[in-house]
C-alpha cells in the first residue's frame, strides 16, 4: 500500500473509500517520539484482520491549550513526523488544518464539557478547559474518520480515563486500547515537550521519574508511601510541584487506602516546562473474578484466560461439587446439617497438578475430578452450596488461595463475596437455550448420558433459580462487574472480549499481559 499524507477531509474521504477497510486510529498532536512509535508498532502488531489500516492524525488542537500555554511553540515538523510514523507501520497520516476539523470556526461548534468529578482532579484542576478541548476534538476526529479502534498512550492517563468514560456514556462503540509510557534508558518518559528543556533543566527533570520509581520500590517493601519525602526530593532538584497525589486510577479521586491499584501521579514545572509522570502501585498481583449462571461457558474460557495471563486458575464450582460428592457418597441427606458439618470439618480439599488443562481436585485424597461432573452431583450441588457452614468453609479456603492475588477465579459469588476487591469483574452469561446446548456438548464429551436438551435447559433454569434466590452470597452480577453475553460467540471471541475488558482495567504498566 502506498503510504499517504492526507490533508483535507476530501482527500481523507477519497482515500478511505478506496481502502474499504477498518481503521485503527492513533490521534496525535505531532512532535512524534518513541512513545508514539510504540503505539503505532502495537497497532500494527495487533492487526487481527488483513483489511485493517493504521491512520495517524497530526493536529495541534488549539482547544486544549490554555491562554498562556505553548500552542504557538508546540513542535511542528510534518516531514520528520511522517517518517517516524511510516517507519513504525502507519498506512496514512492525516494532517488537517483547523478549518477541516472545525469548519464553522471558533464560535460556531459544539463543545463537550467534561464532568467535574473527572475534570477537577490532577491536570484538569491546573489546566482550565484542557480536557473539554481534548473531548471536543476527539469527538470531531472520530466523526470524520469513523475508526473501529482508537489507540491511546497511558502516559496521559487522565485523558485516557476521560475518553473511555465519554465513549461509554455516549455509547460510542469504538474500542479503545492503551499502551504503556515509553521511557529512555534513564527512565525519563518521552514527551513532545521534552524538546523545550535546556541541558541543565533536563538534568533536574530526571529526578521526577527517579523519585517516583524509588517511591514505588519503597512501597513494594514497606507498603507505605511518604508524599512529603517525595515532594522534598523533587524540590531539591528545583522542580516546582503542581500536584503530587495518590488517586484511584479510574475515579481519579484521592485515596488513603492503598489496597487495590493506585496511581501515584505528579505534575511539575521545570523552568517553564510542565512535565507529568506517574507510576502505579499495587500490593498484590491482579485478581480477576468471573461469575455467571450455569453453563455459560465459564470454565472453558476462565481456564484458557488464566493460562494466557500466566495466572492461577480457580474453579470454585468444582469445590462445591467435590463437597457435594462427599456428602452423596456418604449417604448423608442434603438437609442433615449436623452430619454435613461433621464430615466436612475434618475433610481436606485440594487442587493438584495446577497445569491448566489437567487440573485435578481431590477430597480426602480421593481424585474426584471426573466424578463431580455427574448429573447426580449437578442436581444436588445447589442444595448444598446454599448452606452457611459450607459457604463459610469454602469461601475461607478460596480467599486463602487468592491472598497474594495472581488468579482468575470463576463461580457465582467471586466478585460479590469472595473477592469483592477484584480488579476485574466479569459477569459471563448466555440465554438458557444456548447454555443447555453447551451443557449437552460438554456432557457428551465427558461421556455422561442425559435425556434431552429441553430437560437440560429446565435443569439449568432450576439451578439458576436456587443459586440466585439463596440467602447467602446468591448468584448476582456485582454492581461493578461488566456483563458479557456470549450467545453466538465462539471461545476465541469470548477470550478476545475478556482480554479487552482486562486491558481496560489493568494498565499495561501494571501487568505486561500477552497480546492476542
Ligand atoms: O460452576 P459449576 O456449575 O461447577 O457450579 C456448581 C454449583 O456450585 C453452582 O450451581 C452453585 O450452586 C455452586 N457454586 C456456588 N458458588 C460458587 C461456585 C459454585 O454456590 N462460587
Amino acid at each position: 500500500m502506498v503510504q499517504k499524507i492526507l490533508q483535507t477531509n476530501a482527500e481523507l474521504n477519497d482515500w478511505l473509500s478506496e481502502q474499504n477497510s477498518a481503521i485503527i486510529f492513533i490521534p496525535t498532536m505531532g512532535g512524534l517520539h518513541p512513545g508514539h512509535q510504540y503505539l503505532i508498532e502495537k497497532a500494527k502488531e495487533r492487526k487481527t484482520q488483513k483489511n485493517q489500516i493504521i491512520l495517524v492524525s497530526i493536529f495541534v488542537n488549539p482547544l486544549q491549550f490554555g491562554k498562556d500555554e505553548d500552542f504557538k511553540k508546540y513542535p511542528r515538523n510534518i516531514s520528520k513526523d511522517s517518517e517516524l510514523a511510516f517507519n513504525a507501520g502507519a498506512d496514512a497520516i492525516w494532517a488537517p488544518n483547523y478549518f477541516e476539523v472545525f469548519p464553522g470556526g471558533e464560535n460556531s461548534h459544539f463543545k463537550i464539557q467534561v464532568p467535574q468529578t473527572l475534570n477537577n482532579q490532577l491536570c484538569g484542576a491546573e489546566r482550565a478547559g484542557h480536557f473539554d478541548g481534548v473531548a471536543t476534538v476527539i469527538i470531531r476526529l472520530i466523526r470524520i474518520i469513523r475508526p473501529e479502534k482508537l489507540i491511546l498512550g497511558e502516559k496521559d492517563w487522565q485523558q485516557l480515563i476521560i475518553i473511555r468514560k465519554l465513549f461509554q456514556e455516549l455509547s460510542i462503540a469504538i474500542k479503545i486500547e492503551s499502551y504503556s509510557t515509553k521511557r529512555d534508558q534513564s527512565g525519563f518518559a518521552y514527551s513532545s515537550r521534552n524538546s523545550y528543556l535546556s541541558d541543565s533543566e533536563r538534568v533536574n527533570a530526571q529526578s521526577l521519574p527517579n523519585t517516583l520509581k524509588e517511591a514505588k520500590t519503597d512501597f513494594e517493601k514497606e507498603k507505605v508511601i511518604n508524599l512529603t519525602k517525595i515532594a522534598s526530593k523533587l524540590k531539591e532538584n528545583s522542580l516546582k510541584i503542581e500536584y503530587l497525589k495518590i488517586v484511584d486510577p479510574f475515579s481519579l479521586k484521592e485515596i488513603e487506602n492503598l489496597d487495590g491499584i493506585c496511581l501515584l501521579a505528579a505534575a511539575v514545572k521545570c523552568g517553564s516546562t510542565r512535565l507529568i509522570d506517574h507510576t502505579f502501585l499495587m500490593q498484590r498481583k491482579p485478581i480477576i473474578a468471573i461469575d455467571g449462571p450455569a453453563g455459560a461457558g465459564k470454565s472453558t474460557v476462565t481456564k484458557a484466560f488464566a493460562q494466557k495471563l500466566g495466572l492461577i486458575y480457580l474453579d470454585t464450582g468444582a469445590m462445591y461439587r467435590a463437597v457435594t460428592w462427599l456428602i452423596i457418597s456418604n449417604s448423608i441427606a442434603p438437609n442433615d446439617q449436623a452430619a454435613i458439618e461433621n464430615i466436612l470439618k475434618d475433610s481436606n480439599l485440594e487442587f493438584k497438578n495446577s497445569s491448566f488443562i489437567e487440573q485435578k481436585i481431590f477430597i480426602n485424597n480421593i481424585d474426584v475430578t471426573k466424578k463431580i461432573r455427574s448429573p447426580e452431583v449437578t442436581s444436588m450441588v445447589s442444595e448444598i452450596a446454599k448452606q452457611q457452614f459450607v459457604r463459610e468453609l469454602l469461601t475461607r479456603q478460596q480467599k486463602a488461595i487468592g491472598k497474594d492475588g495472581g488468579l482468575v477465579a470463576e463461580g457465582r459469588d467471586i466478585g460479590t463475596a469472595v473477592f469483592p476487591d477484584a480488579d476485574v469483574k466479569v459477569f459471563l452469561t448466555a440465554s438458557p437455550t444456548e447454555r443447555a446446548k453447551r451443557r449437552a456438548l460438554d456432557l457428551n464429551k465427558r461421556g455422561f448420558e442425559f435425556s434431552s436438551i429441553e430437560d437440560l435447559e429446565q435443569e439449568i433454569k432450576e439451578r439458576d433459580k436456587k443459586d440466585s434466590e439463596r440467602e447467602i452470597a446468591p448468584l448476582k452480577k456485582a454492581q461493578d462487574a461488566i456483563e458479557l453475553v456470549t450467545d453466538g460467540m465462539n471461545i476465541e471471541e469470548v477470550l478476545e472480549e475478556l482480554t479487552y475488558i482486562f486491558r481496560s482495567k489493568i494498565p499495561e504498566e501494571v501487568w505486561a499481559y500477552p497480546t492476542l
